[in-house]
Order: structure tokens, then sequence, then C-alpha cells
């Protein structure tokens, strides 16, 4: 069973609302407008930790990092920062737009990495938590890093599927501007459509580079928080566990 692409806020179950492909028939020129008009024709999401890879034609990725580039020389230039003389930031924007299409931001962008469920055959009911499993996002409000890691664990149900699939689902969901209270929120979504478990909870410990490189400059605080769904939630012993579990995870790692 592969699951399927739309993700949480946009998915897509009405045949009718299929992305159009058009856009470039209406003459809009710039790729970041069509891509817009088609989300809007289909009144699809399109916050900043959405995925808006199904209104995106294969051929036109590329041509939105120009347009980045475009907008962040521009940028560049308005900071009054010389960039035709200056060696050091000549291509920074291009870099910096490739960096956020294809790397940073790219959860946006691209579809969701292909994950395979197995039906749960031997009935496995016991928790296990996966972890930590690294979190590289960036904030909403500054567009600086947050770094940190995540732990999932999971009731399994009438699907399973693979470990590593966890970290590659993860950081597909991280890869995109977020507030952490959202990120996890988002991040439960996904693995719930993709293995739906009996029980599901997830941790995330992350420093905020907005705390540290401006405002407070507090270099040390990190913030953690949790969401536990289905039988983690109604049932406080395995909601224990859990925690239980994540802490000697995470007392292995120090060692
Ligand atoms: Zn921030």
């Amino acid at each position: 069973m592969t699951s399927a692409i739309p993700t949480s806020k946009n998915s897509l179950d009405d045949a009718n609302k299929l992305p159009l492909q058009n856009g470039r028939q209406d003459g809009i020129e710039k790729a970041s407008e069509r891509i817009r008009a088609r989300l809007l024709h289909n009144g699809a999401s399109f916050l900043a930790n959405d995925n808006i890879s199904e209104y995106i034609e294969p051929d036109e990725l590329q041509e939105l990092q120009s347009e980045v580039a475009d907008r962040l020389r521009d940028l560049l230039n308005t900071l009054v920062i010389d960039i035709d003389n200056d060696h050091n930031t000549e291509e920074t924007a291009e870099r910096v737009a490739r960096m956020y299409i294809q790397e940073v931001f790219k959860g946006r962008y691209q579809r969701q990495p292909r994950v395979t469920s197995f039906p749960n055959v031997k009935q496995l009911d016991e928790i296990y938590t996966v972890g930590p499993i690294t979190v590289r996002s960036a904030c909403s409000h500054h567009l600086v890093p947050i770094m940190g890691h995540c732990w999932i664990g999971i009731k399994p149900g009438t699907t399973v599927i693979g470990l590593s699939k966890f970290a590659r689902v993860a950081d597909w969901v991280f890869s995109r501007p977020h507030i952490q209270e959202e990120a996890v929120m988002i991040l439960a979504d996904e693995i719930e459509r993709l293995c739906e478990p009996q029980g599901l909870g997830i941790i995330l410990k992350a420093q905020h580079y907005c705390m540290k490189l401006r405002g407070v400059k507090e270099a040390h605080t990190s913030m953690v928080n949790s969401v536990v769904r289905g039988d983690f939630r109604h049932d406080p012993s395995l909601k224990q566990e859990f925690f239980e579990l994540v802490r000697q995870q995470e007392t292995a790692l120090v060692r």
C-alpha cells in the first residue's frame, strides 16, 4: 500500500478539484503568480508550513528558483550591498534561492517521500519509539534556524512503516518555515495518515536561533513540546511509558 501524496490542509479528495494544468495559457508570466493562481482557484491553503507541490508543474520549480534569486538580488541591493563589486555576495542571491527551494524549504515544494506501509501481520501492539531524529527547520517569524531533535512513539495499528521512513517524513515536514507548536501537529497528522497507529506520541526539543542570534540572545534556551494521540492520550500509563522510553533513549545518547 503506498500513501497518497496530498498533505493535511490541502488534501484534494474531490476529483473535480484537480490542479489547473494551465496558467501559461492565461499569459501569466511569473511562475510564482501561476502557482498562486492555481492555489486560489482550488481554494487551497498556502501558508508557510503547507506543502504546495501538487500545484507546481515539474519544470516550474527551476523557474521559481530563478525568480526568487531575482527578488533576493533586489533585497541585497536594497540593503545597499554592492553585489556588482563584492566578490563575497556576487552569487549570494542564487545560493540562497537554491537553499530555500531545494533544501531548507523543500518540504513546501517537493512531494512527500514515498512511504510503503505493510500490514501488521503479527498484530504487534507493544509501543516502540524512534529517535532522536534530527530536526532542521526555520522559524516562520524570522526565517532563521530551528535545530533540535524529535522522538516518535507508536502503538501499531493495522499497518506499519519502516523505521527510516519516520526520519524521511519528519525531514520533509520540518523543511518548511514553522512555529514549533504547529510543526509537531503537522508531523502527527502525516504519520497518522501513513500508518494509522492505535497510539501516537511525538516529543520535539529544539533551539530557536531567533532567541540565540537576536532578541533576547539566550544561547541555551530550548523549547520542548509534545503531542499525544489515540491510546497515548486516553491511557495515562501508556503515555507514561512513552515518555520513559524517550528518557532512556536520551540518557543512552549522553553516555
Ligand atoms: Zn523567530
